[in-house]
Parts: structure tokens; sequence; C-alpha cells
């Protein structure tokens, strides 16, 4: 770092700065750096008297989830206190590195830092929001001008969402600009079909700005941000400094007032989507506010619901689970009847309800699936019929069942409408009556939304760190859509409503290593090799707190029973050093993630010779932890050593333990509602014109301390379920009223 410092004070006394952009100079500040050395100690001394303005500065620039901000103390000559702040911020990785970042800032004395590998985005951000600050301390114009670039065509790439491989892209500079984005390779189509939106998005937003500040695209932040790194490394190449173009987005700021609605519904996912249809078939004025760039949430990713009794042609012959036989397993696992009629309705009528957006709406199901839980019950949950010829990790794309119906439902009445990337951020009351929803649009125009009642259908709160920490004790691994924060539930709240089962553990049914290694620092072989060290049954795998952990009694659906939602599978050396020589032994074959597969295979009884390799970027991920000792192993795991040597058998060696994390697929408490999904206060009384349904809702058929119930499917079904049941609920009491 020392060598950037070098060139920048020599820049300031001699005025030669162009000279030291490029890496020429470098070269040359090499050798001058020994001569000025001494020189420069006292230059510096000389020229830092009265370089800041004492006193704190703040600088922001756009992140990875969203705004980062620097904030710094100076003296009259140095940098004394950085910090770095970013709440939006992926907390594994940019919120993991924001300390290391203001650390590197206070060691450089500058904005111009090394930055940390893997958090690009971030980074950059930290850098333009550092060198905003000092600026601001040195009392200088904040540096926006952009520096030069050469024109060309510059092939890049970066991770994105995706764990099946990178975005590739060619960008090309023209006239100093960046004039064209062109997405050579991409993998987030195997992952899902939100990707797409902001490859349509986004692309023609950072060319219309030319700015990497520009908002990520709601629901695709990874993609949006793997297309921002693939931008920032052609500035890089072009000769620019990426910090520069961490331009703030102009964003517009007037208000726009919609009136007249009977229902308006805050989320169109599955359950949100099934509710605008039920109000729009009963004759409603519907309108709909969805926060992603498309339709269909996490529910467009879902294999399908739960079904009993159906009577559509796709279901003929099926034999269903008994409905009486479900209720009582239901009741008794929550142990109360408090929710009876609810979970009545869930069972008796799952059937019925899917049966009514199969005819009016047009979804469409095929085949059934045994229920997790229940052998017996061999016949339980369906699937999506998917697009043709799409096909990615979680199956066939399914968010044209949604578009269709969405379509069907808006055709039922022309006011009906809705928009997409408009987030719902509160609750509208005339007096203490609930009379409509705020919500902000991606261009900063705020919308006010007035309608008789209102449904909340915003997917959970998964993404909202700070509940998660509070019901969960822990960071989350997800595969959920983090755009599902929980604005829903606290909306409900501020309208005096209560939760209900809010702690129930979130649904896990994922296993795989707790950081995805999303480039090609690992090999697809290598990647499933350390994805089978996670995963293998058979081997030693003890808990968090360092006590062995027997893993077939757990069984797939309660891995949310366990301590922080994952596990080490603790080997030691002489173990390793077999599988170098002999391979991996049988039980490894079936060592595979489901859905989050990385494209590899293993095979067992061939030997691996690259197993160094894999432990070592397995240890650089933090997915791998080692240990020489019982001692060391237990501090690195931050566990009870006597607990660990307990579990270990006191055999004192070499240890690697791989971590196995639980991927969450969402939440499961949320808001207190009656059989018509009426949002109840904590007396029990509605909130009247108020509704929730789907995963903000779901804890009404769950029960703290039991993982979410695991017969199959029966999340999904609640959709249907409750947005049938509260659609039609809203749009008795928007159009009786
Ligand atoms: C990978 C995966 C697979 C799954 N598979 C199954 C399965 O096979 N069967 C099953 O039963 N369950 C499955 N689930 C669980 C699934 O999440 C639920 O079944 C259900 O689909 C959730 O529906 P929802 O309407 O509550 O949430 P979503 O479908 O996620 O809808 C919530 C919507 O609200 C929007 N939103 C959020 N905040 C705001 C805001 N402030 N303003 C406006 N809009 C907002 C979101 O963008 C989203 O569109 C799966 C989950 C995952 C992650």
């Amino acid at each position: 770092m020392k060598k950037r410092l070098g060139c920048l004070i020599c820049a300031t006394a001699l005025g030669c700065v162009t000279a030291c952009g490029g890496s020429g100079t470098q070269v040359q500040t090499q050798e001058s750096k020994t001569e000025t050395s001494a020189e420069e100690t006292t230059s510096q001394e000389e020229t830092k008297a009265g370089v800041y303005t004492p006193g704190t500065y703040t600088g922001e620039a756009g992140g990875y989830g969203g705004t980062v901000s620097v904030t710094i103390t100076v003296d009259a000559t140095t940098i004394t206190e950085a910090a770095a702040e970013g709440g939006d911020e992926t907390p594994a990785i940019g919120g993991a590195a924001l300390e290391e970042l203001a650390q590197q800032i206070k060691e450089a004395q500058s904005g111009d830092i090394d930055g940390v590998s893997g958090a690009t985005i971030t980074s950059d951000g930290v850098r333009a929001a550092a060198k905003s600050a000092i600026a601001q301390a040195k009392g200088e114009e904040i540096q926006t001008a952009k520096g030069a670039l050469t024109d060309g065509v510059y092939s890049v790439k970066s991770t994105g969402y995706s764990w099946t491989g990178m975005i590739s892209a060619d960008v090309t500079v023209k006239d100093g600009r960046i004039s064209d984005i062109v997405i050579t390779e991409e993998h987030e189509s195997e992952t899902g079909e939100m990707g797409k939106t902001a490859f349509d998005l986004l692309i023609p937003r950072l060319i219309d700005s030319q700015s990497l500040a520009v908002d990520a695209i709601g629901g695709a932040t990874s993609t949006s941000n793997g297309i921002k790194a693939c931008v920032s490394q052609a500035i890089e190449m072009a000769g620019g400094d990426p910090a520069q173009w961490q331009v703030p987005v102009e964003k517009k700021s007037d208000t726009v007032r919609l009136e007249g609605y009977d229902v308006i519904v805050a989320g169109l996912g599955g359950s949100g989507i099934s509710a605008y249809c039920a109000a729009a078939m009963e004759g409603a004025k519907v309108f709909g506010i969805e926060r992603a760039a498309k339709l269909g949430g996490q529910s467009a990713t879902v294999t399908g619901p739960m079904v009993i009794d159906s009577k559509a042609p796709a279901f003929e012959g099926v034999e269903f689970a008994d409905p009486d036989e479900v209720y009582q397993v239901w009741l008794d696992y929550v142990g109360s009847d408090e929710k009876a009629d609810i979970i009545r309705e869930a069972v008796y009528n799952s059937g019925a309800y899917l049966d009514y957006y199969i005819d009016n709406f047009d979804f469409e199901f095929e085949g059934m699936i045994m229920s997790f839980a229940k052998p017996e019950w061999s016949q339980f949950w369906t699937s999506y019929v998917g697009e043709e010829g799409s096909r990615n990790q979680f199956g066939d794309n399914k968010t044209y069942q949604y578009d269709r119906a969405m379509e069907k439902a808006k055709g039922l009445n022309e006011a009906n409408d809705y928009m997409l990337e408009l987030t719902a951020r509160e609750l509208i009351f005339e007096g203490e009556r609930v009379a409509g929803v705020k919500a902000v649009s991606y261009d900063g125009t705020v919308y006010e939304i007035y309608g008789d009642s209102v449904i909340l259908a915003t997917g959970g709160y998964i993404g909202d760190e700070e509940l998660v920490q509070k019901y969960f004790g822990t960071s989350l691994n997800t595969v959920a859509a983090t755009v599902n924060d929980g604005a829903g539930i606290k909306m409900g709240l501020s309208a005096g409503g209560a939760v209900y089962q809010m702690g129930v553990d979130p649904m896990i049914h994922i296993l795989q290593v707790p950081n995805m290694i999303k480039n090609d620092d690992l090999t697809p072989d290598q990647k499933a090799i350390l994805t089978g060290l996670a995963l293998v049954s058979g081997e030693k795998t003890v808990s968090i707190e360092g006590k062995a952990l027997d893993l077939e009694s757990i069984g797939t659906t309660n891995i949310c029973s366990i301590p922080g939602y994952r596990y080490y599978v603790v080997y030691t050396q002489e173990q390793i050093d077999a599988y170098k020589e002999k391979g991996l032994t049988e039980n490894f074959g079936a060592a595979v993630s489901m859905f989050m597969g990385q494209g590899g295979e293993i095979v067992t009884g061939v030997p691996v010779e690259d197993m160094d390799t894999i432990l070592d970027v397995g240890i650089r991920y933090k997915n791998v932890l080692k240990g020489d000792s019982i001692k060391e192993l237990a501090a690195a795991m931050g566990c009870d050593e006597t607990a660990l040597s307990e579990a270990l058998g006191g055999e004192e060696t070499t240890y690697y333990a791989v971590i196995a994390a639980g991927y969450t697929y969402g939440t499961v408490g949320g808001l207190d509602v009656d059989v018509n999904m009426n949002v109840l206060r904590e007396d029990g009384s509605p909130v009247e014109n108020l509704f929730a349904v789907g995963t903000d809702s779901m804890g009404v058929e769950n029960v703290e301390g039991k993982p979410y119930t695991p017969w199959g499917g029966q999340a999904h079904s609640w959709t249907f379920v409750s947005g049938y049941l509260g659609g039609k609920a809203a749009a008795a009491y928007g159009t009786e009223k």
C-alpha cells in the first residue's frame, strides 16, 4: 500500500497527477520511493501540517446491497479514525469486509485501498465514500470527474447469483463512455428466473446513467452486482478508477396519488397473486404492488403445493391422503386447537381452492409426490407444469403461470392494475383506520394508493437481518428472495396487529457449504468434493457446540432443529491422507446438494491428488476449519474443548472440520389472522380492513419449537388457501362498504 501513498504525495508536491495514474508510475515511484523516503518524510511533515480541517467527515457511495458510508475523524495532518458502514451489504461478505476496509483506509491514510477480494462492489463503494470524506476534510471539491478511459472492448467476468457459473461480458468503451455491455455467457438462468430482470433492466440504466451507483434491480441484487463488477473491471482495464464512477443517480421526488380501489395487495408472489385473483373474481377493483421487476416472488421457484381431494382432471385417479387423518395429525403436531378452523380450511379445502385457480386462472400442475415425513401419504403434493424448454436447478420456469393469471385477473375490471419495481413502505391511516399504502418506485416516485382494504403478502422476514437475529439468534444462509424483508409484518404491527408463532424455525431442506465458491478458484469437480466432505453421512459430525450429532436420527426435515442450522463433519489428517491415496469411500457417492449442485461430480475410490488445494481454498472461504490439536480446533470452532474431545474420542491429531450449512427457504411465523385472514390484535379483535396471506401469516398453521409442518408442499398450498380466503374477504369488505 505504501507505494500508492508515495505516488500521491509526490503529486501534491510536484503537480504530476496524470503521470501517477498508470502502472508506469509505480516503477518510477519504486525507484523514487527509496530516494524520497527521508525526503518524503520531511516533506510529508512539512506538507502535512494543515492538510485537513480537524473534525469528522462522512462520505457515501453505492455498495453491494445499498449505500455504504465511510466516516473519518481527522486532526490537522492525519486520519485518526476510520469507520465503514453498510447495513444492506451481505453480512458474510461485504458486511464482514467493512471493518478491514476501514482499517485499510486508516493505514493508507487515503481512499486508494486494496479492497477485499470477493467483495468487489462493497470495496469500490468504500473507496469512493472514503475519497469523498477525505475531500471534505481537505475542503476540496469531491472528485467526481471521471478519469479518461481508453476506448475498446473489454472482456470481463464476475460472479453473480448463480452457483453454477459466472457472468461473462464484453464491455465497450467509446469516447470515454460505457457504450455497450453484451453478456457473452451467463448461468443466472440455471438458478432461477430473477437474473433475467437485471440483464434486461440494469444494463440500459447503467449505460444511461454512466454510473456504478445505479440501483440494483429489486429481487436481482446479486445478478445486478455481478454486472456492475464486470463494468468496474472494464473501467480499470481502460485505465479508469471505478470509485469515480460511483456517482449518485438522480431520483425523482414527485408524489402520485392513486385512489378508488376496493383492495390493495402488497406483494405479488404466490399468495399475493392468489388474493388479487380472488378479489378481482368477486368484482373488486384491485391494485397490486410488487417490489421486484417480475411477478411470482419466491413462489416461482417452488416445486408445488400440497393437494387433497382436488377434482381437477390433472389429478384423476390420485389416491389422496385422508383429510381426517391429515387434519388430526396436524392438530396434534401444533398441540392446540386455537387455529383449528384455519387448519381445517388448509386441509379440507386445499384441493377445492387449488381447483378454483386451475379453473379460473389456468394454473397447471402435474404428478404427485410422496409426503416428506409421512411416506404412507404417498400422493400428497404436486408440482407445477413448467415452461417448455426452460430448466433451472429449481425445476422448470413457472413465472409464465403467474403472468397469465394476473393478465386474466386484470381483465376482470378495467380499473384493475399493478406495478412492478414498486416497494410498499408503510400503511396510510385516516385516524385509526387503514386507508391505503405508501410505496416508492425504483425511480424515486412516491405512490400513495388509497383503497378500502389492504392485503399484506410480502413473503415473511428472511431478508431482515435484525428480525432474523432476534428470532433465530444467528445469520442464515438462504436461497430465498431477501427482498422478503418483513415489510408486511411491520405494516401489520403498525396497524396494531399482533404476531403469531413468530419464532418458528425457518424452512430448511437444503444443505451446502456456507460460503459458496462461485468463481473459478475451484473446478466444478473440486467443488463437488468440497460439498461432499460437508454433506456426507457416516462420518464424524459435531454440532456448533462441539457435541456429537446423530444425523440419521435428525433426518432431512429436521435440519432446522440443529443448533445454529449448521454442523461440522470432522476428518483426521489420516483420513484425508487416505482419500488422497485411495480416494473417497463409497458413502461419498450420495453426498450431493439438492438444488445447489455446482455441476461437478464425485467419483469414489479414485485418489484425490488435489485434496490439499480443495482444503486450502475451503479454508480461505471459511468453509473448512483446521486445527493441529483438539484444543486448536475447538478454538477455531468457538466451542467447548471438553465436549469436542468427547465427540472426537479424545484422539489428538490434525483435524479438518468442514461446515454443512442449512439453506433456508423462508421464514414461517408472522401476523396473527383469523379464518378470513383478517389481521388480529393482541386481544383477538380484527383490524377490520387489513388482511395477511402467505408467509406473512403462516405461523397460524405452525408451532414454535417444532420444525415447520414437514408433510410436503403445505407452505405453497397456504398461498392458495390464504390467498383465496383473504382475497374474498377483502373484496367483500371493500365492495360492501
Ligand atoms: C427455492 C425454494 C423452493 C421452495 N419450494 C417449495 C415447495 O416446493 N413447496 C412449498 O410448499 N413451499 C416451497 N417453498 C416455500 C415458498 O416460499 C412458499 O411456499 C410460498 O411460495 C411463499 O409464498 P409467498 O406469497 O408468501 O411469498 P413470495 O412468493 O415470495 O411473495 C412475496 C412477494 O412480495 C414481494 N415483496 C416483498 N416485500 C415487498 C414490499 N415491501 N413491497 C412490495 N412487494 C414486496 C416479493 O418481491 C415477492 O414477490 C420454497 C421456497 C424456496 C425459497
